[in-house]
């Protein structure tokens, strides 16, 4: 076993002088917020995954919110997503009065099954947010086709997918709303961030809406003059900053770098593991190539709780994601009892993160896999 000599997290951003400089010039600019460098930043991740539309957000969370609200998700409706997901995905049904519906997962892709979903449609179903685990895109075609016969909503989270394709297309055109994260485990950071991207306007002037207040300018404040303004809905601040934006136009430069440097990774770990028996490295759906924003694996016939706290031990910043969403405190109230999705429970069982990020050395990657492969001997 080789300890290494600090501790190495399973994800963290990179963060290089170009874009300190980006950050540093916006503070000295007229705007700090609400000016000109958020859009130029939604102009360019709508352009990068080829949408028409693009809307920036103070985080992930409050875009799944936004996308909830413009999707006219509200009491009663029913939304179907994945337990194996970070509590967000859910939560933005909660937060607008829906319903969450849970349906298994695949036990190759770890992405939500689209036969699970067909099982879980009622008629009070009014959408679907597949996520994009991993980094690896949903079954996005299926889950379409299932929408659309059931005239249903796509929200897709791709907050571990920004860069993934997905059939030579880049994740984001797929579903009628998109979200991306910029918290800086994630794909490209702002340190807390968000967007939507979308082809629909009427999806584009709901966001926008929702985003600042649900203030307007409408035709009768336009008549009233320049000062005049209408709240003709019940919105939040969830701004994103020009200081956010201008780091995350910087970041995007280097984002396909980045996804290059997760996959040469990845690719080493699968190939380091192929005759290790206790370790099922992850299955890619055919025609995806994903972001690899984790890494993650099946422990056969050993504990991973030991398995874990040896690896921490060690330095390396282990992992699991994630807990099955309805396993927490606040769903079991709700009344999600254990074993609704069995595939989704056995497979957290086993499941382990492995570090990933685009700054981890050779000598780190080689240490993680000699360590592991030591350890399970
Ligand atoms: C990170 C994450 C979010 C929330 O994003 P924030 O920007 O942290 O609010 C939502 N869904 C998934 C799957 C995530 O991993």
């Amino acid at each position: 076993m080789e300890k290494l000599p600090e501790f190495l997290s399973y994800g963290r951003q990179s963060v290089d002088e170009e874009d300190i400089q980006v950050v540093i010039e916006t503070l000295r600019s007229p705007f700090l917020t609400q000016g000109p460098k958020i859009q130029q930043f939604e102009q360019v991740i709508a352009d990068y995954v080829g949408a028409k539309y693009a809307v920036a957000f103070c985080n992930g969370t409050a875009a799944l919110h936004a996308a909830c609200y413009a999707a006219g998700v509200g009491e009663g409706d029913e939304v179907i997503t994945t337990p194996i997901t970070f509590a967000a995905s859910a939560n933005c049904v909660r937060y607008v009065g829906g319903t969450v519906v849970f349906a298994d997962i695949d036990a190759d892709t770890y992405n939500i099954n689209p036969v699970e979903v067909t099982k879980k449609i009622t008629p009070r179903t009014k959408a679907i947010i597949p996520v994009d685990f991993t980094g690896q895109p949903a079954d996005m075609d299926k889950i379409m086709e299932i929408a659309r016969e059931h005239d249903l909503v796509v929200i897709e989270d791709s907050a571990h997918a920004l860069g993934a394709d997905y059939k030579d297309k880049k994740v984001g055109t797929l579903a009628d709303m998109t979200i991306f994260s910029f918290h800086p485990v994630k794909p490209i950071t702002t340190a807390e961030g968000g967007v939507i991207v979308t082809d629909n306007k009427e999806y584009l002037h709901k966001l926008q809406q929702f985003r600042s207040h649900g203030i307007e300018r409408t035709d009768y404040a336009v008549e009233q003059g320049d000062w005049y303004y209408e709240m003709t809905n019940l919105g939040y601040n969830y701004r994103m900053t020009d200081i956010q934006a201008a780091l995350g136009l910087s970041q995007m430069k280097k984002l396909d770098a980045f996804i290059a440097r997760r996959r040469e990774i990845a690719d080493f770990y699968t190939k380091a593991f192929k005759n290790v028996n206790e370790i099922v490295t992850p299955n890619q759906l055919e025609g995806t190539n994903s972001g690899w924003h984790l890494y993650m694996v099946q422990l056969e016939g050993v504990s991973r709780k030991l398995v874990f706290e040896q690896m921490r031990a060690l330095n390396i910043g282990v992992h699991v994601h994630y807990i099955p969403v309805y396993w927490h405190p606040y769903y079991q109230q709700l009344g999600y009892e254990h074993g609704i999705c069995p595939v989704a429970e056995c497979w957290y069982e086993k499941a382990l993160t492995l570090p990933i990020h685009p700054e981890m050395t050779m000598a780190e990657i080689s240490s993680i896999v000699k360590n592991i492969v030591e350890l399970l001997k």
